[in-house]
């Protein structure tokens, strides 16, 4: 895990323990920074994950077998008013922004804990693409697409029995329960 959005280091280790738990792979965190204005859509007034994740994936990154970059911009792709974050599909890479995840985003009390889960989901949801899993239509799958952050609240931060059998498959000394 890349920290390129200044989050903070407890909110990190947060994350990066529920995530090695989920995926079962020691997780490293890298402090780093990269020059967001070439990715500044002005129009749009949001930064570009497309062109944020090709940069990503293209960049000799750590010796890692899945990195994800995270962000704390409004990031978008061209088809989307904005993604929470994106990954490649069996592949190496994968982002996620915290900005559209805060409850004072939506004009709502700050909660601290609310916004851990929801960047703790959508952090392995990402990694769950790079590991080649598909939107699953279980409800409480962490692999279901979220389209509004009250989708994000609806799912567990675990993947469903079928998406770990799934990912089992491709990582052949997963225990799958
Ligand atoms: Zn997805
Ligand atoms: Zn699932």
């Amino acid at each position: 895990m890349i920290n390129f959005g200044y989050l903070g280091k407890h909110f990190l280790e947060k994350i990066a323990e529920a995530v090695g738990q989920e995926f079962r792979y020691p997780v490293h965190l890298k402090e780093s920074h990269l020059d967001l204005s070439e990715f500044f859509d002005p129009g749009r007034r949001q930064y570009n994950g497309n062109k944020i994740l090709h940069t990503l994936n293209a960049s000799p990154g750590p010796m890692a077998l899945k990195t994800i970059g995270l962000f704390s911009v409004d990031l978008f792709i061209p088809i989307l008013t904005y993604i929470f974050g994106q990954a490649m599909l069996n592949g190496q890479t994968g982002i996620a922004s915290l900005f559209r995840l805060s409850n004072e985003r939506y004009g709502i009390e700050a909660d601290e804990k609310l916004l851990l889960e929801r960047f703790t989901k959508e952090v392995i949801h990402e990694l769950g693409h790079t590991f080649g899993l598909l939107h699953c239509m279980t409800p409480t799958c962490v692999m279901r697409s979220s389209t509004y952050v009250e989708d994000i609240d609806q799912k567990n931060q675990k993947l469903c029995h079928h998406c770990r059998v799934k990912l089992a498959s491709v990582i052949p000394d997963q225990v799958v329960r």
